[in-house]
């Protein structure tokens, strides 16, 4: 046999690239790297991707398969992204069939072609509906309706179905309806050019203060090459507007910008803001799309249609045809990190793409990460300061509540609750913050002390009274409450600590007469219910806001003028190293919530540990001084940003399997491990997990190039190893979570 072989990377899990023939009647050597290729694979056939031909195959050639079909005449993944990805299955040291796969939109993994839609239609206002939406009153009893109206208003270009999705839970129908009445029609298609004229008719931009100027000018005076800016600004300090400058220099030159944001932090508000002030079609893509939607947003990108594309994490390998400007923002978001499969980290993705492309990479943020930091501190990554926030209204105080000894009304201190009634009394908005949904996280016996222990994890179920069920909140097992206890038969069950669902009962006790808003994920599960929410309180007035990290990130409150961090103790005390900087994080994101220039925000955090250093260094000095004094632990502790890790993982129906294969991988790491040093195997610190035990491996060098040069060798004979198949494994490169 004779005659280049095809080398094709297939989505399975196993870490090898496959050999195969290619097909009949394909001459192998006009094929171009990143083709899809139908291949069998067992008893089955996937899609895999072409990596590069070769003249000889790795296993005897009369053991070679024959590929089914090639799919692509032009490679669905582009150079660039082949280059992403490439660079991504090497440093993440995963199988390349999943990491290509990940690049891809699942139709397209599905074996889709990859061309574009026919186009979707406009929809405009019609005269009618213009009047209806001045009338005004017709509309009181449908604001879905009104919203969409109001949407098309802005753009007399029209909008697609797509463009409207995010007005109401069904765009297709609230549109049916609306074409019913007579108010919108699809636009004929000359009308569909963007209309010049739309950008006057809509917000002009602010002039910029002299700490936003002077960062737009530091990045656009270099668009042309690589370089890595941490954009450190509080909240409200102008971070967007100082993209969205950037990204007007990026599409005056013809370029496209990526926009990378947690999911929770695509928050319609943002995206208008984009539309408002940006030409053209925006591509965006996020969780919430559909596969079509989703190919299509692709599609727009990939063909230069989308100037400006904004996604969630795996948006860092949507495809552009002019790449120019790639933002990161809220670039310390831990959503960032895949946590499973292929775990990749967008943020240090996006960087890599940046390098690769040569272009200028934003990474923004109030409180960034410490390794961006780090960074910034050796040089790598240039600081651009926003110290205040625009129109002078200032950060927000903080005030340690310190709760030792104080007498506490279901977790909340008798001054804590002045204060809140003082915001009330004054028709104020008060957000109470606790990062943990439900009644309370455990139910127990008053008699014998029994626990409502989950039968699968180790771990407590979380008492949820108004659906009158325990929940694991790690498995998702979950059952009706018991009515006596378990073991001892008494009726004396009692919740303990507390939850945002008895935050919110104690609350109404408290103030009956005030509204309560709680947003979490039980109370937005209902498509439309946190826009429903979130609008009620932008309404203003008086009314209490209770949430967990939903509510921490992208929204503003104005009318919020008192912050109070229920339960700041768990973070501070966590057992990941990095919880304090989490901690930090997310009482700065909280605060940033509240007050505006004229109504100034106080934020009050209630903790058994008031002089916690770090916690002090925060309140009194700020997250700057705070990162500083955490990056001064973590060298004291040679823990990361100053060190490198992996985390070898595995699990098992029994303890001892997960702990064999580990043990097996430290044997084989043992002779090469050279400046590497192996912690474990020990068991994970939740050991079972729906029903499997967890343990876990921590390798940690001082060098990145020393870990993987580590890695590079050992990955390979971890593969090779005839492991227990009843043992899952993963290895996780910068693991962000140690368990
Ligand atoms: P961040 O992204 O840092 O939270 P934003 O860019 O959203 O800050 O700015 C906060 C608010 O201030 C927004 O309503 C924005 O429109 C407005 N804003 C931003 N820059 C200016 C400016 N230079 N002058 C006036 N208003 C501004
Ligand atoms: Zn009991
Ligand atoms: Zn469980």
């Amino acid at each position: 046999m004779s005659g280049p072989i095809l080398r094709v990377a297939v989505p399975s899990p196993l870490y090898r690239i496959f050999d195969y023939l290619p097909p009949d009647n394909q001459d192998p050597n006009t094929l171009k790297p990143g083709v899809r290729v139908r291949v069998p694979f067992g008893r089955r056939q996937l899609i895999g991707f072409l990596l590069e031909t070769a003249e000889r195959a790795e296993v005897a050639p009369d053991a070679l398969k024959k590929a089914h079909a090639v799919l692509d005449a032009e490679p669905v993944l582009s150079a660039d992204i082949f280059a992403l990805v490439d660079w991504a299955r090497r440093y993440y040291h995963h199988s390349a069939g999943e990491v290509f796969a990940a690049a891809l939109p699942v139709l397209l993994r599905q074996g889709e072609p990859a061309t574009a839609p026919v186009k979707a239609p406009r929809w405009g206002l019609t005269a009618t509906g213009q009047a209806a939406l001045a009338g005004g009153a017709l509309l009181r009893r449908a604001p879905a309706q009104q919203a969409l109206l109001d949407r098309l208003a802005h753009h007399p270009e029209g909008l697609s179905l797509e463009a409207l999705r995010d007005v109401g839970r069904d765009s297709a129908a609230l549109v049916r309806a609306l074409r019913g009445k007579g108010w919108v029609e699809p636009l004929a298609p000359q009308a569909q050019q963007p209309d010049p004229t739309s950008k006057s008719a809509g917000v002009s931009p602010p002039a910029l203060n002299a700490d936003q100027a002077a960062a737009v000018a530091a990045v656009a005076a270099d668009l042309d090459r690589f370089q890595v800016f941490l954009l450190e600004g509080v909240t409200g300090s102008g971070k967007t507007e100082v993209y969205l400058r950037l990204i007007e220099a990026v599409l005056a030159r013809g370029r496209q910008a990526l926009v990378l944001a947690p999911e929770i932090g695509l928050t319609p508000q943002l995206l208008d803001r984009f539309r408002e002030r940006l030409p053209g079609p925006l591509a965006v893509l996020h969780s919430g799309l559909n596969d079509r939607e989703r190919l299509n947003a692709w599609l727009l990108a990939r063909d230069g249609i989308a100037q400006v594309v904004v996604g969630t994490r795996s948006a860092v390998f949507a495809p552009l045809r002019e790449p120019g400007l790639i933002v990161v923002d809220e670039e310390h978001d831990p959503s960032f990190k895949q946590q499973e499969g292929f775990r990749y980290h967008a943020r240090d993705l996006a960087v890599i793409r940046g390098q690769q492309l040569g272009i200028p990479v934003i990474l923004g943020s109030a409180t960034p990460a410490l390794e961006s930091r780090h960074n910034v501190q050796r040089g790598r990554y240039r600081l651009l300061n926003l110290p205040e926030r625009v129109g002078g209204g200032s950060e927000p105080p903080i005030e340690i509540l310190d709760l030792r000894r104080q007498p506490l009304t279901e977790g909340l201190s008798r001054p804590l609750l002045e204060r809140i009634g003082a915001h009330l009394a004054r028709d104020e908005q008060v957000l109470l913050f606790l990062n943990r949904r439900g009644y309370a996280p455990v139910l127990f016996c008053h008699e014998c002390g029994w626990l409502s222990q989950c039968r699968h994890c180790d771990a407590r179920m979380t008492l949820h009274l108004r659906q009158h069920r325990l929940i694991c909140h790690h498995c998702g097992d979950q059952r009706p409450v018991d009515a006596a206890c378990p073991l001892c038969e008494s009726a004396d069950l009692r919740p303990l600590g507390q939850g945002t669902e008895r935050l919110e009962n104690v609350l109404r006790r408290e103030f009956p007469e005030v509204e309560i808003s709680r947003i979490d994920r039980d109370s937005t599960r209902r498509r439309g219910s946190l826009e429903s929410l979130l609008a009620a309180v932008r309404a203003g007035g008086r009314r209490l806001l209770i949430g967990t990290q939903m509510l921490a990130k992208g929204h503003h409150f104005p009318d919020v003028t008192l912050v109070g961090i229920v339960d700041a103790d768990q973070g501070l005390y966590g057992i990941d190293f990095r919880a304090s900087e989490r901690m930090a994080q997310l009482i700065l994101q909280v605060a940033g919530r509240a007050g505006r220039s004229d109504k100034p925000g106080t934020v009050i955090i209630q903790t058994h540990q008031p002089d916690h250093p770090l916690l002090r260094v925060l309140v009194t000095r700020g997250y700057p001084a705070f990162a500083e004094a955490a990056l001064a632990e973590r060298l004291a502790a040679l823990l990361p940003p100053f060190a490198c890790q992996a985390l070898l993982r595995a699990e098992a129906a029994e303890a001892d399997q997960a702990t064999a294969f580990l043990k097996l991988g430290l044997a084989l790491a043992e002779p090469i491990a050279e400046g590497v040093e192996l912690l474990g195997p020990a068991p994970a610190p939740m050991e079972r997990r729906a029903g499997r035990y967890r343990a876990q491996l921590l390798l940690q060098a001082s060098h990145r190039q020393t870990l993987h040069r580590f890695l590079d060798l050992w990955t390979p004979q971890l593969w090779a190893q005839r492991a227990d198949r009843r043992v899952r494994w993963s290895l996780d490169v910068d693991p962000m979570e140690l368990y």
